[in-house]
């Protein structure tokens, strides 16, 4: 536990992010948040993240006097140039290049840009993101070399140290799920599942034991996969 040291954390609402501010207000002092709208098909995960927010202030005493403000900026412009079919109504499948057509190129390049330029008018030399190389290899922006890249990158053109910490990077959805058990217990776990979300089709009309969404999205597939090797350890 640092408690001078001060944090940010990309909290999109799902079940990563939704860890990742755990496992921040465990360690750091002081930790805000920052979240982005790009023209998502749906507007449940800024519902989710405000819940988040809310419900992890409101069962863990300890952590809610250090979870600072929150912002939602709007990069609706970005999105618009590279859409996806996480922002437009299309079939999921893979593209010519071996990519997931849920890709958004560049986004999380785009996302740590804003949080590092906030982080630095905010004095939050550390930013906290979910990316994770293990369950989605598809995605070239969540490997552990392009965050690398990226923080020396920031802190040469911020002229200040940016710190990148990718807590889930080497873990399997499983793991993800023990890593909220081992941080804040029952009580987190069932937090996480009851609020983020994460399902591609924004589905909260069906409930499972691993939480709300269609069961038959790339990002259901993955999640009730995680929570079924979670249960069976
Ligand atoms: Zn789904």
């Amino acid at each position: 536990m640092d408690h001078d040291a001060r944090a940010l954390v990309l909290l999109s609402g799902g079940q990563d992010s939704a860890t990742c501010l755990a496992w921040a207000l465990a360690r750091y002092g002081h930790v805000e948040t920052i979240g982005f709208t790009y023209g998502q098909r749906h507007g449940v995960e800024m519902e989710a993240r405000e819940r988040m927010r809310a419900e992890i202030a409101a069962q863990f005493p300890d952590w809610a006097g250090r979870l600072g403000p929150d912002i939602v900026v709007d990069l609706t412009g970005y999105g618009a140039l590279a859409e996806s079919a996480l922002t437009r109504d299309m079939a999921f499948e893979m593209d010519a290049r071996g990519l997931p057509n849920t890709f958004v190129p560049g986004r999380n390049l785009v996302f740590l840009t804003m949080a590092a330029a906030h982080g630095w008018r905010r004095r939050l030399p550390v930013l906290v993101t979910g990316v994770c190389q293990t369950d989605f290899s598809g995605y070239p922006d969540c490997r552990q070399e392009t965050i690398d890249a990226q923080a020396r990158a920031l802190s040469l053109g911020l002229d200040s140290p940016v710190m990148i910490d990718t807590p889930l990077m080497h873990l399997t959805k499983g793991e993800t799920w023990a890593l909220a058990h081992e941080l804040g217990g029952d009580a987190l776990v069932d937090l996480i599942v009851e609020h983020s979300h994460t399902c591609y089709r924004g589905e909260r009309d069906q409930r499972h034991d691993w939480g709300y969404g269609c069961g038959d999205c790339p990002a259901c597939h993955l999640r009730a996969r995680g929570w079924s090797e979670w249960r069976a350890t």
